[in-house]
C-alpha cells in the first residue's frame, strides 16, 4: 500500500491545501494530512482543533485521514510506513526552504522521498496567515477557506480579538 504524508501547519487548513490534498490523494493508497506540532508557535488553532478542520472539509475523501505530531517528520513517515512526503510549491520563494527540508529528510529516513506540487494558479497568492489577516478584518472568507470551516474560523477571530481587547 503506498502512503504518503502532507505535512504542515494548518492553521488554518486553506483552499490551498485542499487542492493539494485532493490532488495528492488521487496518487496514493492513502494520504495523512498532519499538523506538525512546534511548541514554540502559538496558533490561532490547537493542533488538535486543526485537525478536527482538516477531519471535516476531507470527510469525503475516504483515503484521506488527519492526524497530529510533535515527532521529526522523518521519523514519523517511519512509524506509519509511509515512503512519500508531498509539498505544496507557491512560488521561487518556498523552493530553497523545500529543498533543504527534502534533502535533510531523505537524509534522516533514505526511504522519503519528497514529491512537489506546483499550487493551482488560483491559489499560489493563498496562505493561513492571508486568511487569518482577511478574517480580522472581517472579509469573507469562503474565497480562502473550505466553506465547512468559515463560521469556525470567522468565531475564533472574534473571539482572539475580545480577548485581546480585554487586555488592552
Ligand atoms: P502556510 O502556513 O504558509 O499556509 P503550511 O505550513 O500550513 O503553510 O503549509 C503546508 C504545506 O502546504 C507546505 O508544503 C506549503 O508549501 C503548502 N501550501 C500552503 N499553501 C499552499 C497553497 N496555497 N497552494 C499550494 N501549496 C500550499
Amino acid at each position: 500500500m503506498s502512503i504518503a504524508i502532507y505535512p504542515g501547519s494548518f492553521d488554518p487548513v486553506t483552499l490551498g491545501h485542499l487542492n493539494i490534498i485532493k490532488r495528492a490523494s488521487a496518487c496514493f493508497d492513502k494520504l495523512i494530512v498532519c499538523v506538525m506540532v512546534n511548541s514554540k508557535k502559538h496558533g490561532m488553532f490547537t493542533p488538535e482543533e486543526r485537525v478536527e478542520l482538516i477531519r471535516r472539509v476531507v470527510a469525503k475523501l475516504p483515503n484521506v485521514e488527519a492526524d497530529c505530531s510533535s515527532t521529526l517528520i522523518a521519523e514519523y513517515a517511519r512509524q506509519k510506513r509511509a515512503c512519500t512526503l508531498v509539498k505544496g510549491l507557491r512560488a521561487v520563494s518556498d523552493f530553497e526552504q523545500e529543498v533543504q527540508m527534502a534533502v535533510i529528510n531523505r537524509k534522516l529516513n533514505p526511504r522519503l522521498e519528497t514529491m512537489f506540487l506546483a499550487s493551482s494558479e488560483k491559489y499560489t497568492y493563498l496562505s493561513s496567515t492571508i486568511v487569518k489577516e482577511m478574517a480580522r478584518y472581517g472579509a469573507d472568507l469562503a474565497d480562502f477557506v473550505p466553506r465547512e470551516i468559515v463560521d469556525a474560523v470567522n468565531q475564533r477571530m472574534r473571539e482572539l480579538e475580545g480577548t485581546e481587547g480585554k487586555e488592552g
